[in-house]
């Protein structure tokens, strides 16, 4: 039976939670409802779509035991989208990693299930935009080549993905699990001005910038 994530090289880090040796795992990529600028997993990892049997999963989880890995990041794509993400979440907890969960945060049932289930033991968020009630006819504009790639979608995306990342941080502060973090990337289009706007939001929980690398270039 396959699990929900790829068969791919299981990349073991320092950075992506910073002092922690963690190992990434990845759902389907294409499953994701945001098609953010100039996405790097979309294009990294174009064309795979093979998936790690429960077995094969098994063995590679005694491998990074072995390494001393010390947490598994679900990556994706959109984690929260994967139907049947429980199961094999489940199958992770049998070998006693934490799991910290990467999600674009527009899924907040989702991830408050998943940590109400003991499936999770951190979220890692990214906020892209400042959350605001109201945007500028140019932030717009900016914001929606930043979530989609395209100015054509409706405004409300916009405002739709704002209120579910608020109350993704709700759920976020509500259960204070020790493997959270907020992220922004520098994307281009982001102004300074808005940078500021993200950083007075989240003053009081842990986040950071991550440049941005251009995948084209
Ligand atoms: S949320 Fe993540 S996977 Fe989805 S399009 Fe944006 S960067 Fe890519």
């Amino acid at each position: 039976m396959r699990s929900s994530f790829l068969r791919n090289e299981v990349p073991v880090t320092f950075r992506d939670h910073p002092g922690v040796q963690s190992a990434l795992l990845y759902t389907k990529i294409n499953l994701c409802n945001l098609n953010c600028y100039k996405c790097h997993n979309r294009r990294f990892f174009k064309g795979k779509e093979e998936f790690f049997t429960f077995e094969e999963l098994g063995e590679k989880l005694e491998m990074l035991k072995l390494l001393g890995v010390e947490l598994l990041i679900i990556s994706g794509g959109e984690p929260t989208l994967e139907p049947e993400l429980e199961r094999s979440l489940d199958f992770i907890k049998a070998y006693s990693f934490p799991v910290r969960l990467d999600t674009n945060g527009t899924r907040p049932e989702r991830v408050e299930s998943l940590i109400r289930e003991g499936l999770i033991d951190g979220v890692a968020l990214d906020v892209k935009i400042p959350l605001l009630d109201e945007y500028t006819p140019d932030q717009l504009q900016r914001f929606k080549r930043v979530l989609f790639s395209s100015t054509s979608v409706r405004e409300s995306s916009v405002f739709e993905y704002s209120n579910l990342v608020r109350r993704t941080i709700e759920i976020i502060k509500k259960y204070s699990l020790p493997y959270t973090l907020l992220r922004t990337v520098e994307y281009p289009l982001l102004t300074e001005e808005d940078k500021r706007l993200i950083k007075t939001e989240l003053k009081s929980l842990p986040h950071q910038f991550n440049p941005f690398f251009d995948p084209e270039e």
